[in-house]
């Protein structure tokens, strides 16, 4: 590791590797990633991977995931097999009043090319048997599927590195200055700071305190979520279903919870047997499963649901790129920083992801 760094990207989650994978294709910049843990110490090590599409308004967001989505195949052929599977996607609801919605999601996803079908309830059963007969119908899409969280960061990261990205784990980041055409790093394991011109925040749920370290107001919420996890059952689940997945080993991963407290990442049990029951509302077959684990992670969520993406404003060459649904987006996000970085313009348009709207300005 030396001192001096074209680009410094703080925080290795899914989306910080992303981006420095991506940039690391043009090969022509020095980078250096830098983790105050290991790269899924943060939200990315304890989520649920859906590649989630169908159901992300309004659809200028939509759209984000499903070229997201689209971007996994080829993104495997060039860092290798991440477990990308595109299942197809169901969300049942259980209204009748719930038609009008779902008819109208279809449509407006129609207008950016998502396809959403509404299903009836003989439809859905006939799809995925195991779900309530309970059901008035749901949206489906063939867009959605899952991902191997785990291997699509390893294999970011390892990509990186055969493009001489370095890498600095369990070296909190504690301070930042702004100098003429540079900033200063200073990490907890380095005495000296480190110079780069450019520097990426990517620090999920601690965007807040690494934009502070820039004077920065990052309005982002920790939000937790908890997983259940089955013991692994014969094969019954074809699809991604809202909150639910079948894996390869039989388990069944359920998690529905969204609670604002903090980064306390314990689980508790009224929020597992709440989620317990949903799972059975929805499937009601898995009353007699046993649940064998949990786990809790750290939602990241922009004060108004949506990412925050790009350059921030009033701070030459400083970027960030904070968001949940990282998982969905990490192919997209990556190839748009590295777009800005690089090029200095995006394929797809990035305003109304900037940080600036939520800034006072005259
Ligand atoms: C329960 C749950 C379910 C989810 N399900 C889905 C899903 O199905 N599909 C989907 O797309 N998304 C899902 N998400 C959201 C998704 O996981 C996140 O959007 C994504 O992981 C965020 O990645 P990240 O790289 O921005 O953040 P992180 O993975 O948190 O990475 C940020 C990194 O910054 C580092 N860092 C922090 N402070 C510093 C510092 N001072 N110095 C150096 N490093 C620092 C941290 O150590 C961390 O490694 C889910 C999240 C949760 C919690």
């Amino acid at each position: 590791m030396t001192d001096q760094y074209d680009i410094v990207i703080i925080g290795c989650g899914v989306i910080g590797s992303s981006i420095a994978y991506h940039l690391s294709e043009y090969k022509q910049k020095r980078i250096l990633v830098i983790d105050k843990g290991f790269p899924l110490s943060g939200t990315s090590g304890s989520t649920q991977a859906w590649v989630w599409v169908h159901n992300k308004v309004p659809s200028w967001y939509g759209e984000l995931s499903m070229y997201s989505a689209e971007l996994y195949p080829f993104l495997e052929r060039k860092i290798g097999d991440v477990e990308y599977k595109r299942t197809g996607g169901i969300a049942p609801f259980f209204a009748q009043t719930d038609w009008d919605k779902a008819l109208r999601l279809a449509e407006e996803q129609a207008e950016v090319g998502i396809k959403v079908e509404v299903l009836t309830r003989d439809q859905v059963l006939e799809k995925e048997p195991a779900l309530s007969p309970k059901i008035a119908g749901a949206t489906y899409s063939d867009m959605d599927g899952n991902v191997n969280p785990f291997r699509l960061v390893e294999l970011y990261i390892k990509a990186a590195k055969r493009n001489e990205v370095e890498f600095s784990f369990y070296n909190p980041v504690t301070e930042m200055v702004m100098e003429k055409d540079h900033y200063k790093i200073y990490t907890k394991n380095k005495k000296d700071a480190i110079t780069t011109e450019r520097v990426i925040l990517a620090g999920g749920p601690w965007s807040k305190e690494i934009g502070e370290l820039l004077g920065l107001d990052i309005p982002v919420k920790q939000v937790r979520g908890q997983v259940i996890i089955t013991e692994p059952l014969a094969p019954f689940l074809k699809h991604t279903i809202g909150g639910m997945r079948q894996a390869e080993n039989g388990e069944v991963l359920i998690g529905f919870s969204k609670e604002e407290v903090g980064y306390d990442r314990r689980t508790t049990m009224d929020v597992i047997q709440e989620t317990a029951q949903m799972a059975i509302n929805y499937i009601p077959s898995l009353a007699k499963a046993n649940i064998v684990r949990s786990f809790s992670g750290v939602r990241v969520i922009p004060e108004d649901g949506f990412p925050i993406l790009g350059k921030i404003p009033d701070k030459k060459n400083a970027y960030i790129a904070a968001m949940h649904s990282g998982v969905t987006l990490s192919p997209l996000v990556g190839t748009l920083m590295a777009e800005l970085v690089m090029v200095g313009e995006t394929s797809i348009c990035l305003k109304r992801y900037s940080l600036k709207r939520f800034m006072n300005y005259a």
